[in-house]
């Protein structure tokens, strides 16, 4: 059998997987990113995953290309990312980097844009050519699939849904701006919204799960006291999931998808407890004609659509150069 290599690369961790045809994961690796550590940690700790998953490959088999999906708007032809805050990398070309250390090509996409069409090709949104997805986890992302294609724009920033402006002059967001759908509903932006309640005396169930060290506060403590009947939590998704539905509503008049899908860990974790509130919100501000046949459902892949998603670029690109 021909395989790939799919690596997910993400703020946090690193999700390696080697793919035969389609979606079948023969061998996967996950290991922290360890990004503080600087680059040529985080270089060295995608080549140790990667030679972890290439173990599977018998003799007689071959591994064909490489994808890789990674944070932050990128150039695909050149491989450069140019600014990925989660990382802290500006102008990292790592499509080069890898493909003299592995000697295999090497195909990159935004992880975001990955993530969508590994939901478009063997997840909730199989069958919708017009689709968008959402990733709400640590930050928040977003990935387009028109007519069947990853739309990533004209100089490959296309879908960064996160920094779209749901509170004018609202908080500060990661990338320098105010106000953007990251700076208010994504899991740091959750756990801020928390410890800032919790200095008012509020919250006292996430204060709790946290172990009463406001510090330790993770938006899975959110999700968890909201699913155990805590109104303050559920209050806290709600107002996420408001802002989230804010944007929905307004992608939604701009491009008119079939299908919205949320994936990403604080979304999965929060559940209905956030999407609910965002279709409300995205109902109130679709255009009303299409109003009953707006669609936001849940990813289907939980935390495989990425590394999916880099598998089936790398399948097409090695197909491409071979045609
Ligand atoms: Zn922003």
């Amino acid at each position: 059998m021909d395989y790939v290599l799919a690596v997910d690369l993400g703020g946090t961790k690193i999700y390696s997987a080697l793919v035969g045809p389609g979606d079948v994961i023969v061998k996967r690796d996950v290991r922290p990113t360890e990004a503080a550590l600087g680059i040529e940690k985080v270089i060295a700790n995608i080549l140790e995953s990667i030679k972890t998953v290439s173990t599977a490959v018998r003799p007689q088999e071959k591994i064909l290309g490489v994808g890789i999906g990674a944070p932050g708007p990128l150039d695909p032809a050149s491989g450069r990312i140019f600014f990925a805050p989660n990382l802290n990398w500006c102008d990292v070309n790592l499509k080069e980097i890898l493909e003299k250390e592995l000697g295999l090509p090497v195909f990159m996409e935004n992880d975001a844009n990955l993530a969508a069409l590994g939901e478009y090709l063997y997840g909730a949104g199989k069958g919708y050519d017009d689709l968008v997805f959402i990733t709400v986890s640590t930050g928040v992302g977003g990935g387009l699939i028109i007519k069947g294609e990853i739309y990533s724009g004209a100089s490959g920033a296309a879908g960064e849904i996160g920094h779209m402006v749901v509170v004018p002059d609202g908080p500060l967001c990661s990338c320098g701006n105010r106000g953007c759908l990251e700076a208010v509903a994504s899991g740091k932006a959750l756990k801020k919204r928390a410890q800032s309640l919790i200095a008012e005396g509020r919250c006292q169930k996430i204060l709790e799960l946290a172990g009463g060290d406001p510090d330790a506060v993770e938006a899975p403590m959110i999700a968890h006291a909201a699913h155990s009947g805590d109104s303050e939590a559920r209050q806290l998704l709600a107002e996420a999931g408001r802002y989230l539905g804010l944007a929905i509503g307004n992608i939604a008049n701009l491009l008119n998808p079939s299908i919205f899908i949320i994936g990403g860990g604080v979304a999965r974790g929060a559940g209905d407890f956030l999407l609910e509130p965002a279709r409300q919100e995205a109902k109130r501000h679709v255009f009303p004609a299409f109003r009953e046949s707006l669609r936001v459902v849940p990813g289907a892949l939980r935390g495989r659509a990425g590394v999916l998603g880099a598998a089936a670029l790398a399948h097409k690109m090695v197909a491409s150069v071979h045609t």
